[in-house]
């Protein structure tokens, strides 16, 4: 009997690996496991799912037994893996267990809640995969006043498209500036400026430091004292890859599960990619990497070993009220900036010693320049 290629976990990582392996070997078995319902939806448009009045089912792309005979591979949903026997290359779920010949870890990450003072944590809703939406769709269906916590990517996208759907919300964050990581104080000015206008009120330099429930009405208390009510709040303050069941393997673990270029872990037959894997010491937990290493595991999985290459990347962030794209380095007092301020938006270069290019942002319609400017940024590397 030939053994399968097991796959725990249905999201982009797990259902891209299955397709770029079917592409090189239609005849050797493949098995996902999945703890959710198996169903193949776009992540990156739970951002704009509130101000487009988008349902979780309307989000689904394939469902789950489509995709399984589209692929012919088999798909176990609402099945949670509890643990790994690297001895016997076998995994495990109640009193059942699944024999491989290689297993590949794309278990993804948990979104993370803030250390908050609270006996009213479980209100706090995230939106991480397409369940996480689903809950939270309904519960602030009838609800006016949101508080998002976090400034970085998703929370900034989240809050804005809140904002647009006609929701009061109130945008905290721990740092002074908007996206602090990834974009220039100019830039990040901006946008927050843009923020007010569009009626999206943004608290920077804050921690919510304690959440209480009186009624149905949240009471959010933040660091400089302040208090504000509200009717539901959302995280979206980070992931934590899911390392628990690699961990309890004995697979080797950092801030996710470690792989090398060619995404295997620390022990043999075993693999790890998405947003749980930490590629030679770096988590990347954006589609396009996702869909490079998909390519090269698919090679490895059909006998020839292939790298991973990850070339410089563009970053895509989804606030209507101004697009913005950029890549390489992109904040730090480090940089220099050639900046051109035009009708249509921003051309921001980034430099260090004046020297060469090492990054870029543009915002609104010059987005337009970003596949050239990311052109020259790839030929300078
Ligand atoms: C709101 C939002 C917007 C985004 N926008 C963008 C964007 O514009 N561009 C971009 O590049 N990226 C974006 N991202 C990031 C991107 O969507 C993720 O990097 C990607 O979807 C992660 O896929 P994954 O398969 O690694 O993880 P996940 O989608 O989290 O999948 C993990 C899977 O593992 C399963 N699983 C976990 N543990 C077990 C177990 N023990 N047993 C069985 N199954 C298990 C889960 O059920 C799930 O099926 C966005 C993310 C969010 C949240």
């Amino acid at each position: 009997m030939q053994l399968p290629v097991v796959i725990i976990g249905s999201g982009f990582a797990g259902y891209q690996v299955a397709r770029e392996f079917r592409q090189l070997d239609s005849q050797t078995p493949v098995i996902i496991v999945t703890a959710d319902n198996g169903d193949d939806y776009s992540k990156p448009l739970i951002s704009h799912g509130f101000s487009r009045r988008l349902s979780a089912d309307a989000m689904i792309q394939k469902r789950c037994d489509e995709l399984a005979e589209e692929l012919a591979i088999t798909i176990l949903p609402n099945t949670r893996i509890t643990a790994i026997d690297v001895q016997n290359k076998a995994i495990s779920y109640g009193d059942a267990t699944i024999t491989y010949r290689d297993l590949v870890l794309a278990t993804g990450a948990e979104a993370a809640i803030p250390p908050v003072c609270s006996d009213s944590a479980a209100q706090i809703l995230t939106l991480n995969s397409l369940e996480e939406y689903r809950h939270a769709s309904d519960c602030i269906a009838d609800k006016q006043r949101i508080l998002v916590i976090g400034t970085g990517l998703v929370g900034t996208e989240i809050a804005l498209d809140l904002s647009l759907a006609g929701k009061d919300v109130r945008l905290v964050g721990m740092t002074e500036k908007l996206m602090g990581h990834l974009l220039p104080d100019f830039i990040s000015k901006e946008l927050k400026q843009r923020f007010q206008t569009s009626g999206c009120q943004v608290i920077t330099g804050q921690t919510v430091v304690e959440l209480t429930q009186s009624n149905s009405e949240l009471r959010v208390t933040l660091s400089d004292g302040r208090v504000i009510e509200t009717d539901a709040v959302i995280a979206a303050t980070g992931l934590q890859p899911r390392t628990v069941l690699a961990q309890a393997a004995g697979l080797r673990i950092n801030r996710g599960i470690c792989v090398d270029a060619g995404l295997q872990t620390s022990k043999p037959h075993i693999y790890a990619l998405g947003d749980g894997a930490e590629i030679n010491g770096t988590l990347l937990p954006y589609l396009q990497p996702i869909a490079l290493s998909a390519k090269a595991l698919a090679k490895t999985l059909a006998g020839n070993r292939t790298n991973v290459v990850l070339p410089v990347m563009p970053v895509i962030i989804k606030t209507p009220v101004m697009p913005i794209q950029l890549s390489g380095e992109t904040s730090g007092a480090h940089l220099s900036w050639l900046v051109e301020q035009t009708d249509n938006g921003m051309i921001a270069k980034a430099y260090v010693h004046d020297e060469k290019m090492v990054g870029y942002v543009v915002t609104d319609k010059q987005i337009a320049q970003g596949f050239s400017l990311l052109a020259q940024l790839r030929a300078a590397a």
